[in-house]
């Protein structure tokens, strides 16, 4: 399919990357592992510290512009680097923003939730870390600020609803091009998945192009239960947003489920190892929650003797090593 024949443009889309996504060479780290790897650098950008959400909210942000909205509550974790790009864009487009946030208010705002704090965002712990409690708190907060006369746009775990699915298909085809420039045909693309968005859209992004690497998730967990169910839904509502006439069932999805480690958030030995490789060869660092268990997925699949070019989408995550929870795993990495 020819780029001006893409779907998604049709869509209203404000710009929070004003700087493309780089696609860069790994030297030092490839010559360690004896491969050759790639990484699509969604960790820098125009928000601060960017990420794989900034991508999201480009449609779904201009969404709620369009809708008329005057606020924007968005739900997550306490570190939760969605959160934190809400409250970065909603500063961008003059949005008031309000977060309810996982956990106990800390003594001390740090990391993620630091950030979202100085770019003006209202942080409201909820004292719970279920999922499906917080799930239902973002419905009671929008009703409540409806009834005072507001018009709230909700904000999902993980922005994944089939507006911010879109843009990760919108990425895969950025991807391929870039790929095509350099002549690089790498077999997969491996990432971290949690709320299924980034991995429905690259799906979606695939049977739209057409060909290109397919999609090597690795799952982190975070909603609970299976992914994959998820995942098919959100690909099959986002194509038919698109008006693309695709349709996923849980058998299309695979998932890699051998990093998980005790629990989300919970760092492993094998994504500590990863991080210390990556920032002591290129400079680059990964988080433990999200990348740094993805990029063990790859690190494994090298040293079992992977053919061909490797390519790792970095999704964002940093800020939250600076949460006192992780340091002590950073150091680890560090020292160990
Ligand atoms: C949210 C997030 C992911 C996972 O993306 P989903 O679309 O929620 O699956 C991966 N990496 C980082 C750093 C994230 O913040």
């Amino acid at each position: 399919m020819s780029s001006a024949m893409r779907p998604w443009e049709r869509l209203p889309r404000i710009s929070l990357r004003a700087i493309p996504a780089p696609l860069v060479q790994l030297p030092r780290f490839s010559r360690t592992l004896g491969a050759d790897v790639w990484m699509k650098r969604d960790d820098v950008g125009d928000l601060p510290f960017a990420g794989n959400k900034a991508r999201k909210l480009e449609f779904l942000l201009a969404d709620a512009i369009d809708r008329d909205c005057d606020v924007v509550v968005a739900v997550g974790a306490a570190q939760s680097n969605f959160a934190r790009a809400v409250a970065a864009a909603a500063a961008r487009v003059g949005m008031p923003c309000i977060l309810l946030l996982g956990g106990e208010a800390p003594h001390r705002l740090a990391g993620n939730a630091l950030l979202a704090a100085m770019c003006g965002a209202q942080l409201r712990f909820q004292e719970t870390e279920a999922w499906d409690e917080l799930v239902q708190r973002l419905d009671a907060t929008c009703s409540e600020l409806e009834t005072l006369g507001s018009r709230p746009f909700p904000l999902p775990i993980g922005g994944s609803v089939p507006l911010g699915v879109v843009a990760f298909a919108a990425a895969y085809a950025e991807l391929v091009d870039e790929l095509d420039e350099l002549q690089l045909a790498p077999d997969c693309i491996v990432h971290a998945s949690s709320s299924g968005g980034t991995q429905a859209g690259l799906e979606l992004g695939r049977r739209i192009v057409g060909r290109g690497p397919v999609i090597h998730a690795v799952d982190v967990a975070k909603t609970g239960g299976d992914l994959r169910p998820v995942v098919a839904a959100l690909a099959t509502s986002a194509a038919e947003l698109l008006g693309v006439r695709e349709t996923w069932r849980q058998a299309d999805i695979k998932l890699d489920e051998s990093q998980l480690g005790q629990a989300y958030g919970v760092p492993t030995d094998a994504a500590l190892e990863a991080i210390d490789l990556l920032a002591r060869t290129e400079g680059i660092i990964c988080d433990p929650v999200y990348t740094g268990k993805a990029l063990a997925a790859l690190v494994a699949r090298a040293r079992a003797g992977a053919i061909g070019p490797q390519l790792f989408w970095h999704t964002g995550g940093v800020p939250a090593i600076f949460d006192p929870r992780y340091t002590d795993s950073m150091l680890r990495a560090a020292f160990d």
